[in-house]
Order: C-alpha cells, then sequence, then structure tokens
C-alpha cells in the first residue's frame, strides 16, 4: 500500500509533575487519531521546565503509561530542559523588539490593583494592570546573564487575535481586556510555559496542536508570541475535558482515574480506548 505523504505533525506534550490520568490519555489519544487520519507523525514532548513539581520519576512513569495504551511516537522525546537555549534566543529577540518588560509586582500587587478578592484558576491570570506597565518604548535594561527579574509580554492593547479551532470553531479574544500581559520568562531564570509552548510548537514544526480546552485562553498568547517571533503559527484543536462521575473535572489530584492505578485494578488498555470512541461519538465532535 502507497501511503500518502503527508505533513501533518502534532505532539503529546504532558508534564511530568504527576501521574497522568484519563483526561491526559483522551487527549492524547485524540492526538494519535488525528495525526493517524493525517498520514502524519506525533512527537512527544516532555515538559520538564517546572523544576519545583517535577520529578523524574514522573517521565519513567509517563513513558510507561503512554506505552501501555499504545501510544507510539517519533524517537527520541524532546525535553524542555534541554532546549534552554531556544528560548533564551527568543526571549533576546522578544527584548531586542521591546516586546516585553521587566515586571518586579507580586501577583499580590497585581490583584490588589485590580480589587480581585482571590485567585482564577491556572489558566485564569488576572489582566496586568497598565498602570504597572514602564512606558511603551521607554529603554528596556539588558536582560542579563542570569535572569532574576519576571519579563513579561506586553499585549497590544485593543487588538483582536482569533483563530479558527478545528473542533470548536471561530475564537476570538481582545488583546488588554480578554488577557493582559503575560510573564515569558521567571525571576528564578526559567522560561514561562507561554514562551516554551510557542517557541517548541513554531520552531520543531508542529502543524496542529491537540490540547484540552482549558487552554484555549493560553492559545491567544502563544498566537501573540509566535507572531512577535516571525513564525508560522500551526493549527489548534482543542478537545472537551473529561469529567468524573461527579461533574468534577479530572485533575492529577483525582488518584482513582490516574492510568496506573487503572491498570493495578485489571482493566485493560482496550477498555479505556473503548471507552473514549464512544464519548468521541457521544461528543460528536471529537
Ligand atoms: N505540558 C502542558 C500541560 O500538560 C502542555 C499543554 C499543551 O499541550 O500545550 O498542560
Amino acid at each position: 500500500m502507497v501511503v500518502p505523504c503527508s505533513t501533518y505533525r502534532g505532539r503529546l506534550a504532558p508534564s511530568p509533575t504527576g501521574y497522568l490520568h484519563l483526561g491526559h490519555a483522551r487527549t492524547f489519544w485524540i492526538a494519535g487519531q488525528r495525526a493517524r487520519a493525517a498520514h502524519g507523525e506525533l512527537l512527544l514532548r516532555n515538559d520538564d521546565l517546572d523544576a519545583l513539581r517535577f520529578h523524574l520519576d514522573f517521565v519513567d512513569a509517563m513513558l510507561e503509561d503512554l506505552r501501555w495504551l499504545g501510544f507510539t511516537w517519533r524517537e527520541p522525546m524532546i525535553s524542555q530542559s534541554a532546549r534552554l537555549p531556544r528560548y533564551r534566543a527568543a526571549l533576546e529577540k522578544l527584548h531586542a523588539a521591546g516586546a516585553i518588560f521587566p515586571c518586579t509586582r507580586s501577583r499580590r500587587d497585581v490583584l490588589e490593583a485590580i480589587g480581585a478578592p482571590h485567585e482564577g484558576g491556572a489558566d485564569d491570570e488576572p489582566i496586568y494592570p497598565p498602570q504597572f506597565r514602564p512606558p511603551a518604548g521607554a529603554p528596556l535594561p539588558p536582560l542579563g546573564e542570569k535572569i532574576s527579574t519576571n519579563w513579561r509580554f506586553r499585549v497590544p492593547d485593543g487588538e483582536d487575535t482569533a483563530f479558527i479551532d478545528t473542533r470548536c470553531g471561530p475564537q476570538h479574544a481582545i488583546a488588554g481586556r480578554d488577557f493582559g500581559d503575560f510573564l515569558v520568562w521567571r525571576k528564578d531564570d526559567v522560561p514561562s510555559y507561554q514562551l516554551s509552548c510557542a517557541v517548541d510548537d513554531a520552531e520543531l514544526g508542529i502543524t496542529e496542536v491537540v490540547r484540552g480546552a482549558d487552554l484555549i485562553k493560553s492559545t491567544f498568547r502563544q498566537l501573540r508570541l509566535i507572531r512577535a517571533l516571525g513564525h508560522v503559527a500551526p493549527a489548534y484543536h482543542h478537545c472537551a475535558l473529561m469529567n468524573d462521575d461527579r461533574g468534577e473535572r479530572l485533575a492529577k489530584r483525582h488518584d482513582a482515574l490516574a492510568l496506573r492505578t487503572l491498570r493495578e485494578r485489571g482493566i485493560r488498555p482496550e477498555e479505556i480506548i473503548a471507552q473514549f470512541i464512544s464519548a468521541e461519538h457521544a461528543d460528536g465532535r471529537g
């Protein structure tokens, strides 16, 4: 059989900060199905920059769980910790373009300035107060070899950022209203998720990003970065999130639904996949 040549390249991007659960597996399964349908390939990206929560055992566990479920990917796995010079080069480019600024405000300062009573969810970053920004065009301090200040991306206020999600349809957000100046580099000298993810998706030639719908807001930020860095953006497919039987979102704390717990209970990978197939039919959109 002649397999048509495809340029589709997707990725699985787990963070080794806990055991993979059913929700991850379902998103990865959809990513795998889409790559297969397009006769494309999948990369495995190990998002291991979060040194505080990252644990080497979770990398082994993640590989074991993915293999158990039958996933394959183009070897070798790509670890973000090995790509720090790429993120630093991107930061320097943003710095040279005046697209970022140093920020010494704490999260608490930000919350107080906007009168927010408490913190939102992980992807619900408060809008950075414009009065905290340095004036546009003001000369920037050098980055320095070792970074000890937070750096934020200055969003173009009032500009629309739009994309057509291959599952959810047209999406748009106004910079400065729906999302504010966001972190690109942390004061502990680590790139933010937004920067590392945008750089990797663009530089590794990912043609479609498949991930959970909780990351749609991040997509607007990453599109801004990809554009500022002069790259071509991939397509995006945000999957429905899985809830447990009490209607609560699956998270890593739901240990009972960790893939290894299911495996220990004697559940077979085929049963898990069968569940995804029926959920896909119920969702009707994949
Ligand atoms: N490692 C990130 C996560 O697990 C990746 C998100 C993404 O797919 O961009 O949330």
